[in-house]
Order: structure tokens, then C-alpha cells, then sequence
């Protein structure tokens, strides 16, 4: 054989071992992939492809919808400003008698004691309550008697009293975010029927707007209704439920939802609780230990207590039950678009000693507003 021949030779049986080489990786390159694709289906099921799936505490998570393929199921919450307005709007509409008929008293020719005692009783109507009522009299009386010929602003000095007598010093930020990497935990409480499922889903609504990523819990696990509700709240924002069988333990899903929040790297879970109101203590070991249960996964940023703003004194003396048997840090005033009644804001701030933070108004899903107490007044003097 020829040195020619040699190297033809050798140059076609290397080609030749690097074609069979070559075959060889793509095919095994192949056997990897299909071997590395089938477990990832199995092994990593995304909580989505299992809707009822059990957990070990025996707590499901609801599975939220996917979120960017079917935009035309999630809805885009109203943003904080609009809300606002709809605040003033709403508020005019339920509110003005009060407003009106105080401007109407105070713009008389002549403030005489018949005068001051009907001030007085449209200010404890609207559920103002006696001592802030005596107050603001006690100011107006002061402020409105005319001193050196001048003719006060009635509507301007009214304006100052009613908004310091809602106090715009309190801080009614809330609380939904935590540290360290946490997410914020809101704990919603109160009674049964005042709004407080509702509320959960309408804030899961504004913090959507806002950008927050979202875990709701519905730890109301004795009533199946607030939980399909919540579902279904959740739903349509696409942000996730955690729930559990009826009458499962309200703490388990509590724990859950928060763990869930944990997980997914959540900025805010917000539990909806159980408002059965059967004894104080009763209602202090179920809301005390839903509490301390959550606190192992992280801790509680902000609790709210719903307030139907047309239950008026009932409804303060439920309100006083919850705050002796958990912290609050601020109420939600519900119902408020049904009720003429808003004094009740000043006295239940007054009694509780923590800021009205939200208000309802209305059962649409963005009818919950921040509340402003500048805002408030000017709604009620229109
Ligand atoms: P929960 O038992 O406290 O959880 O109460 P729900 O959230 O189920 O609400 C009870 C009822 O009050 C429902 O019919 C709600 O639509 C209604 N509701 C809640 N908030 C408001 C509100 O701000 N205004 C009005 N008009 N109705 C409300």
C-alpha cells in the first residue's frame, strides 16, 4: 500500500468513527431528554393541575386560574384614586342629611338653646355618640359666636371641627407587607354578616391593583358558603385560595395560607376568619390560637375588624368584644353607601382607640375605599 493510499485510508475510517460517534451523543443526547422530560410532569405538579388536591394537614390549596393565557377571565381591580372619588360620591349620597342639616342649624340668624339642642340631635342620629357630640357643640359654640362684627365661614369652621373631630393624625396606612423576605399577614375578624368575607375579597382587589402578589386564606371553615365565596373572589383577580374541609380547623388553614404565602414568595396573605361571636372566651381561643398557630410561619402584620356601619350601638359592643380578645390595628366600616349613620366612625375610634383604615360601600367588588378623614367630612358637607 502506497503512503497515498494509507492516508485515504485513515482519513475514511476517521470520518467514519465520527460519524458513528456523532450518532451515538444525539441519540443518547435524545434518551436524556426524554428521560429528564416525564418525571417533570409527575414530580412537579403545579398546585393548578390539582384543584381538590389534599394536602397532609388536610387542607387544599384552590388552585388559581392561569393567570397571563386567559386575560379575559381576570378581571383589573379600580385603582386606589378612583376610589377615592366613588368615596365622596357614595358618601354624598348617603351622608348629606347630615351635612346639610348641620349647615342648615348653624347658618341661622340666631343661635338660641332651641337651636343648639336640634344641632345635638342630628350630630347623635348620625351616630356621633354623646361625648364627641357635647364636644363639637362645646367648639362650635365657642368658634361660631360672632366676635368684633365679623360673620365666621360657618361652613369652613364646621369643616375644621368635623375633621378634627375624626382626627386626621391617626396613621391609617396598613400594614400588608413584612420583613425579612415575610409576607404581611392581615387577619380579618368580626361578626358574621357584617361584610367580612366580602372585605377580604374586595382588599385582595386593591392590593391586586396595586401590584401585590396575593394568597387568601378562608380560614371560615364552619360556613362552606364564605369559602366558595372567597373562591370565587379569588377567582377573578387570579389570586389563589387556600382553604380546607368544612369545619376544618380554622388554625390548619390559617397556617397553610400563610406557609402557601411563604412559599410562592407572596407580599401579602390575607385570612378570612370565622365571626362566630358564642362567648368572649370561646372566641378568644379560637381567634388567639388561629393567631398563634400563623406566627410559626410568619407574623401577623394587621388586624382588621369589620364593623356594619348600620348596626350602630350593637354593633360597638361587638366591636369592643373583639378588640379585648385580639389586637386590632383598624376597622373596616362596612355599609356604609346603606346607613346615614357615620358618626360612627368618630366613636368607635374613639372607643377602640385604633384608626377606621377602610370603608365599604357598596357590594360591588371595588366598592372599598382607604379612608381619608378630609375625604369623609367633605363627602358629609358635599
Ligand atoms: P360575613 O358573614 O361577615 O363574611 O359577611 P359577607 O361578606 O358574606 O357579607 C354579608 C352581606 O353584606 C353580603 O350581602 C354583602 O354583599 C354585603 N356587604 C358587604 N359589604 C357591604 C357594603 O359595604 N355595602 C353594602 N351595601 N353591602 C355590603
Amino acid at each position: 500500500m502506497g503512503l497515498v493510499e494509507l492516508i485515504v485510508l485513515i482519513v475514511v475510517v476517521a470520518v467514519a468513527v465520527i460519524a458513528l460517534a456523532g450518532a451515538g451523543l444525539v441519540s443518547a443526547t435524545r434518551r436524556r431528554r426524554v428521560g429528564r422530560g416525564a418525571p417533570t410532569i409527575t414530580r412537579a405538579p403545579e398546585p393548578t393541575a390539582e384543584p381538590e388536591a389534599e394536602r397532609p394537614g388536610g387542607v387544599a390549596v384552590e388552585p388559581a386560574p392561569p393567570a397571563p393565557p386567559a386575560p379575559p377571565t381576570i378581571e383589573r381591580p379600580v385603582g386606589t384614586a378612583s376610589r377615592l372619588v366613588r368615596l365622596r360620591l357614595r358618601l354624598a349620597g348617603s351622608q348629606s342629611g347630615l351635612g346639610r342639616g348641620l349647615l342648615a342649624l348653624l347658618s341661622r340668624d340666631r343661635l338660641d338653646e332651641d337651636t343648639w339642642e336640634d344641632i345635638e340631635d342630628v350630630l347623635l342620629t348620625a351616630d356621633i355618640g354623646v361625648r364627641p357630640t357635647q364636644e363639637l357643640v362645646e367648639r362650635l359654640r365657642t368658634r361660631l359666636r360672632v366676635e368684633g362684627g365679623a360673620t365666621p365661614d360657618v361652613r369652613a369652621v364646621l369643616r375644621e371641627e368635623l375633621v378634627a373631630l375624626v382626627d386626621p393624625t391617626m396613621d391609617r396606612r396598613l400594614q400588608v407587607t413584612g420583613t425579612d423576605g415575610q409576607p404581611g399577614v392581615v387577619l380579618v375578624v368580626g361578626v358574621n354578616g357584617t361584610g367580612k368575607t366580602t372585605t377580604v375579597g374586595k382588599l385582595a382587589r386593591i392590593l391586586v391593583a396595586e401590584d401585590h402578589k396575593v394568597v387568601l386564606g378562608a380560614a371560615d371553615t364552619f360556613r362552606a358558603a364564605a369559602v366558595e365565596q372567597l373562591v370565587t373572589w379569588g377567582e377573578r383577580v387570579g389570586v389563589e385560595v387556600v382553604r380546607g374541609p368544612e369545619g376544618a380547623d380554622p388554625a390548619s388553614v390559617g397556617f397553610d395560607a400563610v406557609k402557601e404565602g411563604v412559599d410562592r414568595g407572596a407580599a401579602t396573605v390575607v385570612v378570612d376568619t370565622a365571626g362566630r361571636l358564642q362567648n368572649k372566651q370561646g372566641l378568644m381561643d379560637e381567634l388567639g390560637k388561629v393567631k398563634r398557630v400563623i406566627e410559626k410561619q410568619a407574623p401577623v402584620t394587621e388586624v382588621l375588624l369589620v364593623l356594619d356601619a348600620t348596626t350602630g350601638q350593637n354593633g360597638l359592643i361587638q366591636a369592643r368584644v373583639f378588640s379585648e380578645v385580639v389586637d386590632v390595628t383598624g376597622i373596616v366600616l362596612t355599609k356604609l353607601d346603606g346607613s346615614a349613620k357615620g358618626g360612627i366612625v368618630v366613636q368607635v375610634q374613639r372607643e377602640l382607640g385604633v384608626p377606621v383604615k377602610l370603608v365599604g360601600l357598596g357590594e360591588g367588588p371595588d366598592d372599598l375605599a382607604p379612608f381619608s378623614a378630609e375625604a369623609f367630612v367633605d363627602a358629609l358637607l358635599g
